[in-house]
């Protein structure tokens, strides 16, 4: 039997949605629903992909499978393609496996020609509404289909309009629409050559293969990059008969959640316009009215779209985002998807839905994406700096966030100021994907025009940026690149402040706080940290990035990079005269100078810390990167240690190694320079002894960097231990320790077995196990390795996600035998791939212990190994 590629929405369901596409699941779930869906049929993503090979074009078997399900339609309906008496017509929509809000195409109103406009002004008894549609579908179908632009068209409409007085399209009778309609046939005819197309079958085969053509547009393109999309799963078209919201003042559409998107508040939150088409709302042209006025406007619609509403939301389990129409009174459902919502909506609608029953904890964390919550993670603004600022305007709090940049008011413009550094906040009267690039440098979106649910809102959302919609005050004339607001004028480059939890919208920049987290949040990541096995520590190197780690919930610290430590002003002076020191008597005399910092350090971090654990790696970077370069600090460094500069000049020389990356580094200095690691442990247990004088109970594990070797690693830890022993003996007082090392080379990873046996704990080190397994620089790689995405050869970049085949089997094989040889070794990550979804994903699979990422990354990884962890239960 022939494939089948053609579903009509009696024949589908919700769990389809991989051949359906998401909008075609959901319209044959609702269907079978028994809800108020208008009949149609659904192409699927598989005709998507056979169209792409069939070199674009629509095969003779895919015309009649269409033809007979229209002719299905049609007698379902009651109505014939082009008939003068009863029209059908229908709107040709995209629906693509996963969401792509506006990135798509769609027509609406197909099947209008000369005649069945007649059949249509006399079926609905109103001549205006049916040219209005059929200038609609002119317009669309040249757009969408024939890449007329549109601006061909809007000034034709703008010039009937001015010679009739008609400021709004609403206002234009219906000869006024006739004659629009005739003049946009002769831009069709100028165009294309060619007479506009009146076989309804001609118009539905090319608004397909429109459709389908626009899965590559580069807008879908960029937008299937930005969340992850595969570019092989294509789209589905949906083809459905027309309802009308455009049929006079009982008939309108509108877009509606079943809670809030923006909060997560679960009171319904929606728009409507009333005699207005479903893409009025989207394109956020009109402003639209707020749901509940719809409560006093029609009553019975209203309360029937309510229970709609709540009884999909039961059924999918989750927030459902809806698109509906009025037709002359009677309610339709056009569309039900799960909605998309910020991330502390998704945490509030998510307990929420635990505590109503609906879900469970599990399917609660799974909902909630990892990477989304960073949103709430970030910086607001100041209250006591707002107090001060001068407010300009307030618009809709669309997508929450605090952003200050210089106003751009295109998108080119803005991308080519974000490439030479600055901050952006875009300022449009509104949104549309073309501006996609724009939205995604931008700090911030603000538009004049449009609610919660236009372009600007919705995308803006779905990146987590922050956006302010709909600032009516704000006259935004994007031509001559100006802002007003009564009397005052903003240009570009001007800077603004936008906040998008509140609306408001301030002139200059204003300061930022880091937010606190509560309420459900709290409740939220408690479940998490129930559910996940992994530890997540922080990698962190100063008091208060300690202090941050713990409040955002880290076990500990899991890589303190003690170099960064000795950078600080104060003291690099004494670590340059370490390094400069010719003898050891020199070099001693120079780190007893370090001395008092490093244990001032890390007296600080073991107090910030308060009993967690604290990994601190010993000096890893070669000495070169310490000394100064050129010849300017080079002087004033010979005038500070009162030295000749020759001095420096031949320590450079010295220092200087033709492969600095594999060079003289990690515990390779201590080999050579064992008193350096000497007076960081002497430093760490001095630390530790005083705070545990004090009271405050201290977790010291130290980490011996970049380890290729058992005997290498056991002669610099007998070093180490000597030292700590004698300043146990000094104080009589001892403090429980752990010793262990990275593991960064490749040889290390195939010694696991020989060397676990002198190590108390692994800890990998991705960024440099990555830089030696690939033998590609860590620092240098990034400009081909993009190259190598854009080609298709990588998907990421291996410094970012863990390459699972490559390095993850070394990782693998490393733990095993470290494992059989030392069953209590401790294992983990804190390398930049630590802090990473789907590596987190792989290193619960193999068991580790924990993983170690910068501060703020720290809730994300909690969710993401609570995730894995649920995954792989599932499994
Ligand atoms: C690593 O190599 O992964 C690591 C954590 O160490 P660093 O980045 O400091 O070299
Ligand atoms: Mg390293």
């Amino acid at each position: 039997m022939a494939k089948k590629y053609v579903y009509s929405f009696k024949e589908g369901n919700k769990d389809m949605r991989s051949l359906l596409g998401g909008k075609g699941a959901n319209l044959a779930e609702m269907t079978n629903l028994n809800l108020n869906v208008p009949n149609g049929f659904t192409v699927t993503t598989e005709a998507c992909n056979r169209f792409y090979e069939e070199n674009e074009e629509i095969w003779q078997d895919l015309e009649n499978e269409i033809i007979s399900h229209l002719h299905e339609l049609e007698s379902s309906t009651g109505k014939q393609f082009g008939s003068t008496e009863n029209p059908l017509l229908v709107s040709v929509r995209s629906g693509a496996v996963q969401s792509m809000p506006g990135m798509m195409d769609t027509i609406l109103n197909l099947g209008l020609n000369d005649k069945s406009v007649i059949g249509l002004a006399n079926k609905s008894s109103n001549e205006r509404f049916a040219y209005d549609s059929y200038r609609r579908f002119i317009q669309m179908f040249s757009d969408v289909a024939m890449e007329i632009p549109k601006a061909y068209f809007d000034s034709v409409l703008d010039s009937v309009k001015e010679e009739n007085n008609r400021d709004k399209d609403t206002e234009l009778t219906a000869d006024e629409l006739k004659e629009i309609v005739e003049k946009y046939k002769k831009v069709y005819k100028r165009e294309m050559n060619e007479d506009f197309p009146q076989d309804p079958i001609t118009q539905l085969k090319l608004a397909t293969k429109a459709v389908f053509k626009s899965w590559n547009n580069q807008r879908a393109k960029i937008y299937r990059k930005l969340n992850n999309i595969d570019d092989k799963l294509g789209t589905a078209v949906n083809i459905q008969s027309m309802v009308f919201g455009n049929m006079g003042e009982n008939s309108g559409t509108g877009v509606a959640f079943s809670r809030n998107p923006a909060t997560g508040d679960s009171n319904v939150f929606g728009e409507y316009l009333m005699n207005a088409q479903g893409e009025d709302v989207v394109a956020g042209i009109r402003t639209p009215k707020e749901i509940h006025t719809l409560k006093e406007q029609m009553p019975e619609v209203y309360k029937e779209f309510e229970d709609t509403i709540k009884r999909l939301e039961s059924h999918y389990k989750d927030m459902q985002d809806l698109e509906f129409t009025i037709e002359e009174g009677k309610l339709f459902i056009l569309q039900t998807r799960n909605g998309k919502r910020t991330s502390s909506a998704a945490i509030n609608i998510a307990v929420d839905l635990v505590n109503e029953g609906l879900i469970s904890k599990e399917e609660a964390i799974m909902r909630v994406s990892p990477d989304s919550i960073s949103q709430l993670l970030h910086p607001n603004f100041d209250p006591e700096d707002i107090k001060k600022s001068t407010l300009i305007s307030k618009g809709l709090a669309a997508s929450p966030g605090a952003a200050s940049g210089k106003i751009y008011f295109t998108s080119e413009k803005a991308k080519l100021a974000a490439q030479n550094g600055e901050k952006v906040v875009i300022v449009r009267q509104e949104t549309s994907p073309e501006d996609i690039e724009g939205m995604i440098i931008a700090e911030g979106i603000l538009t004049s025009r449009g609610g919660m649910t236009s372009h600007a809102a919705v995308v803006a959302r779905g990146m987590g940026k922050c956006c302010v919609a709909g600032a009516s005050e704000v006259k935004v004339d994007e031509e001559n690149e100006v802002m007003r607001v009564d009397s005052r004028e903003y240009h570009t480059g001007d800077i603004i402040s936008i906040d998008g939890s509140t609306g408001e919208i301030f002139e200059g920049e204003v300061k930022k706080i880091n937010p606190t987290l509560s309420g459900n949040f709290e409740i939220f990541m408690k479940w998490v940290d129930e559910i996940k096995r992994l530890k997540i520590k922080a990698n962190a190197d100063t008091p208060q990035d300690a202090t941050q780690a713990i409040e955002f919930g880290a076990d500990g610290i899991g890589l303190c990079r003690t170099e960064h430590m000795f950078f600080k002003e104060n003291r690099i002076i004494a670590v340059r005269e370490m390094i400069i020191a010719k003898n050891i008597i020199d070099r001693k005399k120079a780190l007893d100078k370090i001395i008092p910092f490093q244990r001032d350090d890390f007296y600080k971090m073991f107090k910030a810390l308060n009993g967690h654990s604290f990994t601190i790696r010993l000096l890893d970077p070669p000495l070169h990167e310490f000394i100064p370069h050129n010849e300017e600090d080079i002087k004033k460094l010979a005038e500070e240690l009162n030295i000749d500069k020759k001095v420096i000049h031949d320590t450079i020389i010295e220092l200087a190694e033709v492969n600095p990356m594999l060079g003289h580094r990690g515990l390779r200095l201590a080999v050579t320079y064992p008193e350096i690691y000497r007076m960081q442990v002497r430093a760490i247990m001095e630390a530790a002894i005083k705070c545990k004088k004090e009271g405050i109970s201290v977790h010291p594990e130290i980490m011996i960097p970049l380890s290729i070797d058992r005997d290498e690693l056991n002669f610099v830890k007998k070093e180490i231990m000597e030292e700590i022993n004698m300043v146990f003996e000094e104080n009589s007082e001892k403090i429980d320790y752990k010793v262990g090392t990275m593991i960064e080379t490749p040889r290390a990873t195939i010694l696991a077995g020989e060397i676990a046996k002198v190590a108390d704990f692994f800890s990998y080190g991705t960024n440099d196990l990555t830089q030696m397994t690939y033998g590609f620089s860590r620092d240098d790689s990034g400009k081909f390795i993009n190259e190598y995405i854009r080609k298709g050869i990588f998907e990421k970049s291996p410094f970012e996600t863990l390459d699972i085949k490559g390095i993850g089997y070394l990782i693998k094989m490393c733990t095993e035998n470290g494992r059989a040889s030392n069953p209590n070794i401790q294992i983990g990550v804190c390398g930049e791939t630590g802090g990473d979804p789907q590596s987190i994903k792989f290193y619960n699979e193999i068991n580790l212990d924990y993983v170690s990422c910068s501060p703020y990354r720290v809730p994300i990884a909690r969710l993401a190994a609570a995730q894995a962890e649920i995954e792989r239960k599932n499994k």
